[in-house]
């Protein structure tokens, strides 16, 4: 299907809602990752990358800031990629939790697996999944699999990455807790030290709607023509975005802006609308549950102005 709106008239949306939502100021800067505590609460960006590769921005796109749990799905389908389904499907459930995303305890109570790959503990079990030679080999598929999405050279912001190291004990606690039950395999400093990394990548707001337009694209990234993941195993992502990527508003989401979506505690919606778009938004004071505030206003106007909603049908098509 051809985008159904012109490149002008999707930037004077985004640009009126940038203006809407430009003052808004609840929400707050997240801190139990210290470094994520100083980011400037006014970066505000949206944009919006089209399958044909366009992209309209608006804002402030200068600001990098790291994918944190936008991470997860790419990770996620980097390791149905390499053990096919039922084995990544042996590690890990496919049900919402409706708890926080760092909870300790949410491993199923009779086959100890992981509620899903977008909490902490089977993101952490699907990172261990991650094949390699040796310590540097993984670090460079991870990166490898981030750059063909973004479509360039990406790097770890190390400031946050020590600052996750430093602070990430839950994380250490999931991490033993899934190794006493079998669920990850013993090495597992050098998995942490790999969880930490991919959740400390830097990106800015364009790199976050071309990473989605990839996955509305059928898994070929669409200003490079290179293909990130393999299409039978998009609709594997997107499922659980859509039903999982909001942390505990998951559900709210799914109902009100109705499209697959990824959030990530330092302030990021990356959110795709398949055969459409990649929508990409900064703004790094979130709510309770840990979303970007003006992130899910922006996206909700989105979905309702340019019709987006999975199950809505509009008159434009
Ligand atoms: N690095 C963060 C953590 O594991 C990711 C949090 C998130 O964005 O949900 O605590």
């Amino acid at each position: 299907m051809h985008e159904p709106y012109t490149k002008k008239e999707i930037s004077a949306v985004i640009q009126r809602l940038h203006n809407s939502y430009k003052n808004t100021e609840e929400g707050s800067l997240a801190k139990y990752i210290p470094e994520l505590g100083k980011a400037n609460p006014n970066s505000f960006c949206i944009s919006i990358t089209t399958i044909d590769g366009e992209t309209s921005f608006v804002g402030d796109d200068a600001t990098m800031f790291t994918m944190q749990s936008i991470s997860k799905p790419l990770i996620f389908g980097l390791a149905l990629e390499t053990h096919g389904l039922d084995h990544v499907r042996s590690r890990v459930d496919v049900e919402p939790t409706g708890e926080p995303f760092d909870s300790i305890i949410r491993l199923d109570n009779e086959s100890k697996k992981p509620f899903n790959p977008l909490v902490n503990t089977g993101a952490i079990a699907m990172t261990n999944l991650i094949k390699g030679s040796g310590k540097t080999s993984r670090q460079e598929i991870l990166e490898k699999t981030m750059e063909n999405y973004v479509g360039r050279k990406i790097k770890v912001d190390e400031a946050v990455y020590e600052s996750e190291k430093i602070t990430g004990h839950r994380n250490r606690a999931i991490a033993h807790l899934m190794l006493h039950f079998g669920m990850v395999e013993p090495a597992i400093d050098e998995m942490l030290d790999l969880y930490f990394r991919q959740c400390s990548f830097n990106v800015n707001a364009k790199d976050l709607s071309v990473i989605g337009a990839t996955l509305a694209n059928n898994g070929v990234n669409p200003t490079t023509k290179t293909r990130a993941i393999k299409d039978q195993y998009i609709k594997n992502i997107l499922a659980l975005m859509f039903t999982c990527g909001l942390y505990t508003y998951a559900g709210e989401w799914a109902f009100d802006v109705g499209i697959p979506a990824k959030s990530g505690v330092s302030g990021g919606i990356m959110a795709v609308v398949p055969g459409r778009m990649g929508i990409g938004i900064y703004s790094p004071l979130v709510d309770k549950h840990g979303n970007s505030v003006r992130g899910v206003r922006v996206c909700g106007d989105l979905s309702r102005e340019l019709n987006l909603h999975s199950f809505a049908r509009g008159s434009k098509f």
